[in-house]
């Protein structure tokens, strides 16, 4: 892995502006590879890498710089729990670590910086220097990758009998009277209007 330093370039690069999460963010990233034995995410390892995000903040863009895990690449799952937390598992030897960080953590900077008038020096001061341990949790967990999770072509690819909307990799729900997708079932995040095209 490239040092902290080029790393926190690349993740500038893509989300736009530095900032205290992109740091906290690399450093989880780094931490999350390394206790699932990934050592080169972005080539050798891209393959054996799954990563899911708890929260669609800054933070989760420096994962994805970090470790080059993409949605669209289905190595980034993105479940919402609002949690500034990862789960890295390596799929090749079913090893995964969750890592959140603590609550201590964000009074970290006032309380050994108080001289750093300017917030963000002082935010950026404290997660450099920081021990993993004073800024993470992680712990060993089991996630269970289905079939369907992973990335290449889709395994399975459905109708929706109500929208004739297609449905890729056992998204559907299966009911008495057909396949559903999940707007149809009820589970929609959007209410239609009408037409957008002419
Ligand atoms: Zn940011
Ligand atoms: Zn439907």
């Amino acid at each position: 892995m490239e040092s902290l330093e080029v790393l926190l370039e690349e993740c500038e690069r893509l989300h736009g502006h530095m900032c205290a999460g992109q740091l906290l963010g690399a450093r989880m990233a780094l931490l999350g590879c390394r206790l699932i034995g990934v050592n080169d995410p972005r080539g050798a390892d891209r393959k054996k890498l799954i990563v899911w995000v708890e929260i669609d903040r800054c933070m989760t863009d420096a994962i994805s710089a970090v470790t080059g895990v993409r949605l669209g690449k289905r190595s980034l799952k993105f479940v919402d729990y609002g949690k500034v937390a990862a789960t890295f598992v390596n799929t090749d030897e079913s090893r995964a670590v969750r890592i959140v960080a603590l609550e201590e953590a964000r009074s970290l900077a006032d309380e050994r910086f108080p001289e750093i008038a300017n917030k963000r020096e002082r935010q950026f001061r404290a997660y450099s220097e920081a021990k993993d341990g004073e800024l993470f949790k992680a712990e060993e967990v089991n996630v269970e990758v289905s079939e369907f999770d992973l990335p290449g072509s889709p395994r399975s690819r459905v109708i929706c009998s109500v929208c004739g909307e297609g449905i890729n990799d056992g998204r559907e729900i299966a009911g008495a009277d057909g396949v559903f997708c999940k707007a149809c079932e009820g589970r929609s995040y959007y209410s239609k209007r009408g037409n957008a095209t002419d």
